[in-house]
């Protein structure tokens, strides 16, 4: 069998312990990577310090590792990226692609207000664009954000499990923050800047950050990295229906008995019951697990 380049990654942010859901999308992107004879790497997502944990960062390495799912290759924490991010915000400024913003999160509400669109509940505003350079920049304002000037069309992408997607950033989402009012990267840069730094061939992550997906295909294109293939897999519910998640106080897994743990993971993503020990129950996972042709982005 020829080696193949398939790199592929688990991206936690460390706002505390692993939890029931984001086994799930742990588990998912070890057995593709397992599946497709790949590497497999972990990446600590700790740019928006205010809501990292200390120690969290360590836990979830632990948890891994209890879990039988070691990374292949060193771990990479985004707090050490800076400098990368920055280069990246540089080349969209220079190609005409950023432009600062010095809107408060009142100046957008003001704004949509006064243009008769209201906010809808659940989703943040769409920018207006009161700062776009064509309508004038700053006024005379100070640089709070730097943003990308999104172009209007609608965004067509191929997810392996949901199927053909689309969105229209522009009229949905709108120019999105780059470089946030508190000087912190915001995780579309930082993400779309080292999955591409990794070599990242496959993403495959909550289905929470589905619509997410095609602002990093805007700005991989921006920047002329190339777009990985994505699988946004199930996302676990509460007895009340929500998606389980730190923000909701899910509970840190309870890993005294890890295979048990993974098996709750495996039925989520719909693969076959498999007993211990461990790396047994992996293995037959990786062998029965569907979505084993990866379709190009
Ligand atoms: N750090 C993100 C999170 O934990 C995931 C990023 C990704 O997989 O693209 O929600």
């Amino acid at each position: 069998l020829a080696a193949t380049s398939y790199r592929g990654r688990f991206a936690p942010s460390p706002t505390g312990p692993l939890h029931a859901g984001s086994l799930v999308a742990a588990l998912a992107s070890w057995l593709d990577a397992r599946a497709h004879d790949g590497t497999w790497l972990v990446r600590i997502e700790d740019v928006d310090t205010p809501r990292c944990v200390p120690g969290a960062d360590q836990r979830i390495l632990e948890q891994l590792a209890t879990c039988g799912l070691v990374p292949d290759e060193p771990v990479c924490w985004q707090s050490t990226r800076g400098t990368h991010y920055q280069a990246a915000l540089d080349r969209l400024i220079a190609q005409g692609d950023a432009y600062p913003c010095a809107c408060s999160r009142k100046d957008i509400e003001a704004a949509l207000l006064a243009a008769g669109r209201h906010r809808e509940r659940h989703h943040a505003a769409v920018y207006p664009g009161t700062c776009r350079p064509e309508r004038g920049g700053l006024h005379g304002r100070e640089a709070r954000a730097w943003r990308l000037n999104v172009a209007s069309g609608t965004l067509k992408w191929q997810d392996r499990r949901l199927g053909p997607q689309q969105q229209d950033v522009a009229a949905e989402v709108g120019d999105f923050v780059l470089l946030r009012a508190d000087g912190l990267w915001a995780y579309q840069l930082a993400v779309v800047v080292d999955d591409a730094a990794q070599g990242i061939t496959h993403v495959v992550r909550g289905e929470d950050l589905a619509d997410n997906t095609p602002r990093q295909i805007l700005l991989q294109q921006a920047l002329g990295l190339p777009t990985p293939s994505y699988l946004h897999t199930p996302l676990v519910r509460d007895t009340h229906g929500e998606k389980l998640s730190k923000q909701n106080g899910a509970q840190a897994l309870d890993l005294g008995d890890p295979l048990a743990a993974l098996q709750t993971a495996a039925a989520v993503l719909g693969l076959p019951a498999a007993a211990g020990p461990l790396h047994e129950a992996l293995a037959l996972w990786a062998r029965a697990w569907p979505w084993r042709r990866p379709t190009g982005g």
